[in-house]
């Protein structure tokens, strides 16, 4: 350690002017200095503590108190050598030496002259060398001038800055003339480095040492610009929280002076807890903390306070960024799929290709939870799978599930949520959704799309519109929420009874899927393999306490329920299952068989007559196929007559559609009265009624234009039709049968009620590859192209003469 430090520099004595009385020797003592560089025309106070140098300020005290001070190369070395030291120094003058009790000395210097050492002259008892004083080089001119203005100037501004610099060294600058002396006072007191220091002082032509200060300058300038707006940004933050502590202090005491005292003190805390933790993103959480500033001000009592605690409610509510992690193994999603759902091997193939998609994206490291893909529609009857197909993808996916119907829904806000101006407003059915799962990224069913209405209330559909699309549904803005809410990751997936009502754009976005409905075969299959175990298992019932015989299921399937879908099996199954577990409980027994022949004990007598369709029926009866949301169906279609005056009344709920085809219809048998035997007057002579039961069921379409043709010719030619024959079709006034939608469904439902004879269409003979085998095999088809083939098919022909 060296043993001379810096003490504080006395920088406000540094303007007075050293003096210089003869030549300087050239020989002096030398003090070392740790880190301090003294300059010319600086006076600074050192603080002396080793023996050695004391006495070197002894002895130059009592001499002529010329010393050299040199700073050390290395900070802390005790007793350096010459070498030791930096080439060049300061000639000072001590001017005041003071000395502690403690043997320290302190002694005031002033600097005098820049000095280079030459040589040592003696190392004891302290250095003395050999010494060489160093003149300034100097070219006066027009860039010197400039320097020396901009170095003033640059300090000026520095000693302005500077919280420590006091003000009167800008006076002391100005009435500096010599560049070089300004120079050194300046160096002296800025903010520098000793490297620094000592590079200035080594620097004799003041030109350039004046331009290596003026860079010095300009960074200091800096720092300290970027220090006082750090520092006024704090100052102006530690103020504005104080004012509002303030205010806020104020404000407690105002409302305890009108006796609204702040109950709600520890709820706004618990507020500000709860939105720091929501993890919401900035944009929502400034807005949450902007709503909890205003509840603050308002008394709990009134009632805007809690239409603002609601909100607030409802924005920490939603899961912003609560989600669950995709397990997105394919093979595991297969077993899950196929331990859920008998067949629909189209469907479950989509899903694995959605998932294996979902897999190579998020391999590649993209985000693979951002849906951009087409949205899944499943289009078919009720009880076909569709919302627990749903539900298996979610658990496929290891997704949480949510469910919203849409059935019904005519008014925008449902979806999007009404404003907050309204009295009980509420986020859309959207948001509720996702808060209710706690997660933003469910397997989102929106049910019934098809039934979606609109009306003056807003069109709904325009807002679904935008939570389907993968474009924009990443900031959806609810009217409620007011602030977006990224949708991007929820895999929708919609689910229709029919696909017509759709409106175009939505069926657009969606990737429709269709589930066309069961045969018998795969109805037993799915009720044995699924239904009956997993209502064993909800009824709490072992395999063998409950044994159903395969047969049963057949006769379970055509008496007691009628639809195209597996629902009411499986209500059926479960009514057996609480019947059984009753007779369990009560000890009647230990097992349960059974056998068609039981079925009356446990459901009742049978409710639908499979063979209804198959009995002879009177002349003026047809069965017609229709397509409901139901899946499908057939109609009976009555026609009568009555002496009149060529009336025709039509009945049973009929759309203007279905309306026009009777009067097809019947315009196509008036002109081809002579050919099918009816007697030309007869028009004139007779009403004519036709009506289609159920009467109380709207039904419409353009596909029994041909049953109702049909109809009115086995009416007026008295003839029958043959028994379990059912048909479909557009009819054209030149009596073409054109193609009609649905035939699957329509086969299925004709097979279902016992119809063994199908007449379609022509043209949808390609059709009937979708099928099932099974049905096609049991079943008979006849294709026809005009309403002629069509009549000759369904009427047997009188023994005496061939119809039409
Ligand atoms: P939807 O939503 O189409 O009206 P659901 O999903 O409610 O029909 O299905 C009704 C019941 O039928 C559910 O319990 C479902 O598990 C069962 N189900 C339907 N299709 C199948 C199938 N292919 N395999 C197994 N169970 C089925």
């Amino acid at each position: 350690m060296s043993d001379i430090t810096q003490s504080k520099p006395a920088a406000s004595d540094a303007a007075h002017s050293p003096t210089l009385s003869g030549p300087l020797p050239t020989q002096l003592p030398i003090l070392p200095l740790s880190d301090l560089v003294v300059f010319p025309h600086m006076v600074a106070p050192l603080l002396v503590t080793s023996a050695l140098s004391i006495r070197l300020i002894d002895d130059v005290v009592a001499g002529n108190r010329l010393v050299g001070v040199v700073l050390q190369k290395v900070a802390d070395q005790e007793h350096p050598r010459l070498a030791d030291l930096q080439e060049f120094g300061c000639v000072v003058r001590v001017m005041r030496m003071l000395k502690f009790p403690d043997d320290s000395v302190r002694v005031l210097v002033q600097g005098l002259k820049r000095m280079k050492l030459v040589c040592l002259v003696t190392e004891t008892p302290y250095l003395i060398a050999q010494i060489e004083q160093q003149e300034d080089i100097t070219e006066p001119g027009i860039e010197m001038s400039a320097l020396t203005r901009s170095a003033a100037t640059q300090f000026q501004q520095v000693v302005e800055l500077s919280p420590t610099l006091p003000d009167e060294l800008k006076i002391a600058v100005q009435n500096i003339d010599d560049p070089s002396k300004l120079a050194d006072i300046i160096a002296t007191n800025i903010n520098l480095g000793v490297e620094e220091k000592q590079g200035l002082l080594e620097t004799v032509d003041v030109r350039v040492r004046l331009s290596l200060l003026c860079a010095m300058l300009n960074r200091e300038q800096e720092v300290l610009h970027l220090g006082s707006e750090i520092q006024s940004k704090v100052n102006k933050a530690i103020t504005k929280t104080q004012r509002e502590y303030f205010l806020r202090e104020q404000l407690k005491a105002i409302q305890k002076e009108l006796g609204e005292a702040g109950e709600s003190g520890g709820e706004i805390a618990e507020l500000r807890e709860k939105i720091d933790k929501a993890h919401m993103p900035a944009e929502v959480k400034k807005v949450s903390l902007k709503e909890l500033d205003r509840l603050a001000t308002v008394p709990p009592a009134a009632a805007e306070y809690t239409v603002a605690r609601t909100y607030l409610d409802w924005l920490i509510a939603v899961p912003w960024s609560r989600g669950t992690e995709d397990k997105l193994d394919i093979t595991r999603a297969r077993r899950i799929l196929n331990e859920d759902h008998y067949d629909l091997e189209q469907v479950k193939k989509r899903i694995l290709e959605y998932l294996s998609v979902l897999k190579l994206k998020s391999e590649s490291g993209k985000d693979a939870a951002v849906n951009k893909g087409p949205i899944l529609c499943f289009v078919g009857p009720p009880g076909v799978g569709k919302t627990s197909l749903g539900m298996s993808i979610a658990r496929a996916i290891g997704r949480k599930f949510m469910r919203i119907s849409l059935g019904g829904v005519r008014d925008e806000a449902e979806i999007r949520g009404h404003r907050r101006t309204y009295i009980g407003a509420l986020p859309g059915r959207i948001i509720q959704g996702l808060r209710r799962v706690e997660s933003n990224n469910p397997v989102f069913m929106l049910d019934e799309i098809d039934k979606v209405g609109s009306d003056f209330r807003g069109d709904p559909s325009s807002a679904l519109l935008e939570v389907l699309d993968p474009q924009q549904n990443n900031s959806f803005s609810d009217h409620y929420l007011e602030v977006p809410f990224d949708l991007s990751r929820v895999m929708f997936i919609t689910t229709a009874n029919l696909l017509e009502p759709i409106p175009p754009a939505l069926r657009d976005r969606m990737e429709v899927i269709e589930l066309p409905g069961y045969t018998e075969q795969e109805k037993v299959h799915i009720a044995i393999k699924y239904l009956v175990p997993r209502q064993l298992t909800e009824h709490g019932l072992k395999t063998k306490q409950l044994n159903i015989r395969k047969e049963s299921f057949f006769s379970i399937i055509r008496q007691h329920t009628r639809e195209a879908g597996v629902r009411n099996l499986e209500r059926t199954i479960a009514t057996i299952c609480r019947r059984t577990a009753r007779r369990i409980v009560e000890g009647r027994t230990s097992s349960v068989l059974v056998t068609p022949k039981h079925l009356k004990d446990f459901l009742g007598p049978p409710e639908y007559f499979h063979d209804m369709a198959e009995q002879q029926l009177e002349p003026g009866i047809a069965i017609g196929l229709a397509w409901t949301s139901a899946g499908g169906d057939i109609l009976f279609i009555e026609g009568t007559q009555m002496p009149g005056k060529g009336h025709v009344t039509i009945t049973g709920s009929v759309g203007d559609i279905m309306r026009e085809s009777v009067q097809a219809a019947l315009s196509y048998v008036r002109a081809h009265a002579h050919q099918l035997g009816i007697e030309p007057k007869f028009f004139d002579k007779h009403d004519i009624h036709v009506h289609v039961p159920a009467g109380a069921i709207p039904k419409d379409g353009p596909s029994a234009g041909l049953a109702m043709a049909v109809t009115l010719a086995s009416l007026l030619t008295h003839r029958a039709i043959r028994p379990g024959v059912a048909m479909t079709g557009e009819i054209t006034l030149r009596g073409k049968v054109l193609p009609i939608g649905g035939v699957k469904e329509k086969v299925l439902a004709a097979a279902r009620s016992g119809i063994r004879v199908v007449l379609l269409p022509e043209q949808n003979r390609k059709d009937l590859h979708d099928v099932p085998t099974e049905i096609r095999k049991k079943m008979k088809f006849v294709f026809v192209k005009t309403i002629a083939d069509a009549f000759n098919a369904a009427i047997p022909a009188p023994p005496s003469r061939q119809a039409a």
